[in-house]
């Protein structure tokens, strides 16, 4: 058994060819939108369709096993890595994500200086810049 059959089974989700070529996609590759897990995922199961993809990626997110995360004005991005509250940084102009770790330990942003009574379990911070790539090839 593979570690991505072994991740589906954790979660008792039957393991098929579809959702293990999702997985390794975005394992392979994070922050992909939709339409990029499609034509991964078709490299290696050229059959499967559009609405299968769809279903397996929400199925996925709904078991925890994969991250939808949205920043504003932007398509639904996936990934494998979760639960450890880690952060993303994204480019203004491309587009570009990248992770942006929290403090180890217990995360310093989960203290809400008024939580307003709420039991926070997550924080979802964005932080928005210009990525190096943008930087160096923006005639100015
Ligand atoms: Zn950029
Ligand atoms: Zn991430
Ligand atoms: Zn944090």
């Amino acid at each position: 058994m593979t570690d991505l059959e072994a991740q589906l089974r954790a979660v008792s989700l039957r393991v098929t060819r579809p959702r293990l070529a999702v997985l390794a996609a975005l394992r392979d590759h994070p922050h992909v939108d939709t339409d990029t897990v499609i034509a991964l995922v078709r490299a290696d199961v050229p059959t499967v369709s559009h609405q299968a993809v769809y279903d397996v990626l929400r199925a996925l997110t709904d078991s925890g096993l994969v991250r939808r995360i949205q920043p504003a004005g932007a398509t639904a991005r996936y990934e494998t890595r979760v639960g450890d509250n880690h952060h993303h940084v994204v480019c203004r102009s491309c587009g570009t994500i990248a992770d942006v770790d929290c403090a180890v330990g217990p995360a310093p942003c989960l203290t809400a200086s008024d939580d307003h009574g709420f039991v926070v379990d997550e924080a979802e911070v964005v932080y928005w810049g210009v990525c190096p790539d943008c930087l160096t090839s923006t005639p100015e």
